[in-house]
């Protein structure tokens, strides 16, 4: 068996600032100005689902063990379609990037200068 190449011709991840956990509101779309916490990212599709926003209904087939009906879950968004949250200017905001003496990049609030940490939670 031949080992596969890596590298280039891997499918390019988003580059994105935005973290997990993050609260980010939505600036397009029908959740347009809602504010949730990221749930997860899927850098490869470049979206991210957001706590409560872009529900969708899904139609469940009763099954075994299961008694069907409407599941609403949230559906993944773009992630150019959402903004961080300073937690400083409590706005969405343009983020810039910064490095810091000991050489940590950390992302910096555009409007204030503030740095905007990584939720841990
Ligand atoms: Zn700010």
């Amino acid at each position: 068996m031949m080992a596969r190449k890596r590298g280039k011709k891997k499918l390019e991840k988003v580059r994105t600032y935005l973290r997990k956990n993050d609260r980010v509101m939505i600036i397009a779309g029908k959740d347009k100005g809602k504010v949730g916490k990221i749930l997860s990212i899927d850098r490869k599709k470049g979206r991210a689902i957001v706590e409560d926003a872009n529900i969708v209904k899904r139609h469940l087939k009763p099954g075994p063990g299961t008694q069907g009906g409407i599941v609403e879950k949230p559906a993944p968004i773009h992630l150019s379609n959402l903004m961080l949250i300073c937690p400083k200017c409590t706005d969405p905001v343009r983020i810039g990037r910064k490095i810091l003496e000991d050489g940590k990049k950390v992302r910096v609030c555009k409007k204030c200068g503030e740095i905007i940490e990584p939720a841990s939670k």
